[in-house]
């Protein structure tokens, strides 16, 4: 076991992560990366992004990625193979995390970075064809599903909002749902039925995504009627799944402030959690927006008030040992 000091820890190599590693290695702070299970966050499991500042092109998700982390190594951050397992904040600073390996890693700040997962359904077909018609978000992917018929499955606020997003692309949006009325607010509701473009299909649940990812992509959805179990095909070019997301904040139960939905709660308008020296950036923070380059700004944010934060303890630490003297 090796115990791996550092006056940044970072925790998560997502864009949030990255962007905050590129600040604090700059300010001179030689910050750590602790990666997790995935290294690069959630872009490196897509493929074109084309919403990302400073690139004409379509890129890629992984090389963009790849080319953040080779940015922040070539600045000063330290990338560590491993996963946070669990994080000592009350007493702190400093922090101490340990990891999976065994290691454990001592901060005088933390910026969590962890993200947050998109719920999929979970049923034949979606994994296969993500990427190839099946998306779990209409903001990054609605671009390239334009002139196309499309479904968003789900009945909450982010299936309304990804639905009516989309009809600035399609003019075919179906929103299917399980049951025979929907969760999202009574405002979002009025909107989505008063759309000439979009269209409801109630009681149905998704049995299976159709189509082949190498020739074509999707071409539909199998469809069981909850009422009275008959199956139906309902044939689509993109499909939303849009049942929510799921931030990655277990390690911090009980140690930060959370809101209903697990999200970290920050300062409005900052990084700051509720623990001082503690700063959340990212999709773990923010359950409104979750892109790479808000991820990207935050990380900024955080690493930006971790420095001051650090700047601030040594300038007290020094008006102190200075009035003893
Ligand atoms: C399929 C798909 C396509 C997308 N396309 C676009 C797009 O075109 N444009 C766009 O702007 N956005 C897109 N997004 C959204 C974008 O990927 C996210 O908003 C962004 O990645 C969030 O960045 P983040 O750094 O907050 O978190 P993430 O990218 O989720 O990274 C979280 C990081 O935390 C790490 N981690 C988690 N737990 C631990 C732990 N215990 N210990 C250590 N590390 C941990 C993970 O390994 C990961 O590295 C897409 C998302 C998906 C899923």
């Amino acid at each position: 076991m090796t115990t791996h000091t550092t006056r940044m820890l970072i925790i998560g190599s997502g864009p949030a992560g990255l962007t905050a590693a590129i600040y604090g290695a700059r300010a001179g702070l030689a910050p750590i990366v602790v990666q997790g299970l995935q290294p690069g966050g959630q872009l490196t499991i897509t493929t074109d992004v084309e919403n990302y500042p400073g690139f004409r092109d379509v890129i890629q998700g992984p090389w963009l990625m790849a080319e953040m982390q080779a940015q922040a190594e070539h600045v000063g951050t330290r990338m560590m193979w491993d996963t946070i397992t669990e994080v000592e904040i009350d007493n702190g600073p400093p922090f101490r995390a340990i990891g999976d390996s065994g290691d454990d890693y001592v901060a005088e700040v933390l910026v969590i970075a962890t993200g947050a997962q998109a719920k999929w359904l979970g049923v034949p077909g979606e994994q296969a064809l993500a990427g190839k018609g099946v998306s779990a978000c209409a903001t990054c992917d609605g671009f390239f599903y334009r002139g196309k018929k499309v479904a968003v499955i789900g009945g909450g606020n982010t299936a309304v909002e990804e639905a009516l997003y989309l009809t600035n692309h399609s003019d075919d949006v179906t929103l299917i749902h399980r049951r025979g009325e929907l969760r999202a607010e009574k405002i979002l509701q009025d909107r989505l039925f008063a759309h000439p473009k979009i269209s409801v299909v109630w009681n149905r649940r998704v049995e299976e995504f159709l189509g082949d990812p190498q020739a074509g992509g999707l071409t539909g959805l199998r469809l069981a009627d909850t009422q009275t179990g008959a199956m139906s095909t309902f044939a689509c070019e993109g499909a939303f799944v849009a049942i929510g997301h799921a931030p990655s904040t277990e390690l911090f139960i009980d140690k930060l402030d959370m809101d209903e939905s697990g999200y970290l709660v920050v300062e409005p308008g900052t990084p700051k959690t509720s623990h001082p020296g503690v700063f959340a950036c990212g999709d773990v923070m923010d359950h409104t927006y979750r892109q790479a380059v808000t991820a990207a700004g935050t990380g900024c944010m955080a690493a930006l008030d971790a420095e001051r934060f650090l700047a601030t303890r040594e300038h007290a630490r020094n008006a102190a040992a200075q009035a003893a003297e």
